[in-house]
């Protein structure tokens, strides 16, 4: 059995942090590949590494002194090496990293040593070999992640080792270039990684146990999420829920590995599992809701406007056409609505009226602004009757007005438009109705 094992930056931010990750390790001898994060935050108030590094190279770019700055990262990776008491020095590394930041590396190489000099760390106090990712993953010259090659040339590197540490977050490109994945990569990394050693399960530990039903800052203490598709957790990563980056299902969802979201805080907690699919019934009918608030309603009107072919495709070109996505787009006989991200969409929005007015000639369009999108999510939801039935009910109940209501056709999700200032309200609603009173 095999399993690889991200540690997110919080959960490697201290000598101490980095004790409860080597427990967690050796007491599985089937963890056998680490991908570490660069460390994070100690307290609330403190700065990630990578951020300080971001900062750092900006000075380095400007040509102005940054030597104080990369002392100050040094510093925290020494804490890190005399609290384990390892015999290492990073001194070398910092003198030639003061060198690639004078000779202006790129902010991506400056990000990355964040995870590199983590990895070192790591595979030192463990005494796992380390393998620097930028010889294991790769980019193109785009920048876009060239699955391909990377599995070919991990999975081989791999097979001859049994215990690895391989930094996440960053690879290069095919001309040596270091490249890094968007913030939160090494999620990313630590899937690749997954599906290159064929691993049992891919363990994401972090500092919360696993995906909660609904968003702790509106719900005090709400229920954990035991299981989650990955299509589920699609919709509601979509729409906020953040504990994993978005793109780390792909390469692990691929080849039916699960992927285990656990607390190096609280390694006893079972966490939320994602696997592809599951026979396990959810504890409610719902699995999750998030939402998010922002987005702005485009009404347009036109009598005649069903039998009018191409009036939907021609409204949304030019959308399209000003370079904004569309989030849904519910109709009726002779209306159309278009529902967008308002910060997207406020800048051009004049462009857009007439671009509309242009293509279609409707006899009127209503803008609403301040407007929130709720997604309910639940794979229960399908064999379920009722469930839109109480959530409406529960809205009303709440005093909550629904604007909008889409029911995505695979029934795992319904997204519910309402004003920005009924969005807690109507999270509230919908957790205390499913949950809380599971009638
Ligand atoms: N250290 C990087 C960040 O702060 C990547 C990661 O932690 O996954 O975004």
């Amino acid at each position: 059995m095999k399993k690889v094992v991200k540690f997110g930056g919080s959960s490697l931010a201290s000598a101490a942090q980095f004790e409860k990750v080597g427990d967690i390790i050796r007491a599985d001898a089937n963890r056998k590949y680490v991908v570490p994060s660069a460390p994070g935050k100690r307290h609330s108030k403190d700065t990630k590494v990578t951020d300080m590094l971001y900062t750092t190279y900006a000075l380095a770019e400007e040509d102005e002194d940054f030597s104080k700055e990369l002392k100050d990262i040094q510093g925290r990776y020494q804490e890190i090496i005399d609290g384990l008491q390892l015999k290492l020095s990073l001194d070398k590394e910092f003198e030639k990293i003061e060198d690639n930041f004078k000779k202006k590396a790129g902010s991506n190489y400056a990000a990355s040593r964040g995870e590199y000099l983590n990895g070192i760390i790591m595979a030192n106090y463990l005494g796992f070999e380390f393998i620097d990712a930028a010889e294991v993953v790769f980019f193109d010259e785009e920048g876009n992640f060239i699955a391909d090659k990377t599995d070919e040339v991990l999975s081989k590197r791999l097979k001859k080792v049994e215990y690895a540490v391989i930094p996440g977050f960053y690879g290069a490109k095919l001309d040596g270039t270091v490249h890094t994945f968007s913030r939160g990569g090494s999620d990313i990394t630590g899937s690749i990684v997954a599906k290159a050693v064929h691993a049992d399960v891919y363990e994401n530990w972090t500092d919360v146990s696993g995906f909660l039903v609904a968003d702790p800052r509106i719900i005090s203490n709400p229920k954990g999420i035991d299981t989650i598709t990955y299509r589920e957790l699609r919709e509601l990563s979509y729409m906020g829920a953040s504990v994993l980056h978005e793109d780390a299902i792909f390469p692990v969802r691929k080849v039916g590995i699960p992927i285990n979201i656990k607390n190096t805080n609280a390694p006893e907690d079972n966490g939320s599992w994602i696997v592809e699919s599951t026979c396990q019934r959810p504890k409610y009918v719902i699995t999750g809701i998030a939402g998010k608030k922002g987005f702005c309603s485009i009404n347009i009107d036109k009598d005649m406007m069903n039998s009018e072919i191409g009036f939907g495709r021609k409204v949304l070109q030019v959308f399209e056409e000003n370079g904004i996505s569309f989030e849904h787009t519910p109709s009726g006989i002779d209306t159309m609505t278009v529902f967008v991200h308002q910060s997207e969409f406020s800048e051009k929005e004049q462009s857009v009226l007439a671009g509309i007015h242009k293509a279609v000639n409707p006899d009127s369009i209503e803008l609403e602004a301040d407007l929130a999108l709720v997604a309910v999510v639940g794979r229960g939801m399908k064999a379920t009757r009722g469930t839109a039935g109480r959530i409406f009910s529960a809205l009303a109940h709440a005093n909550v007005n629904v604007k909008m209501i889409d029911q995505g056709s695979s029934e795992l999700n319904i997204i519910i438009g309402v004003r920005n200032e009924d969005f807690e309200a109507a999270i509230k609603a919908i957790y205390a109705i499913f949950v809380e009173i599971q009638l």
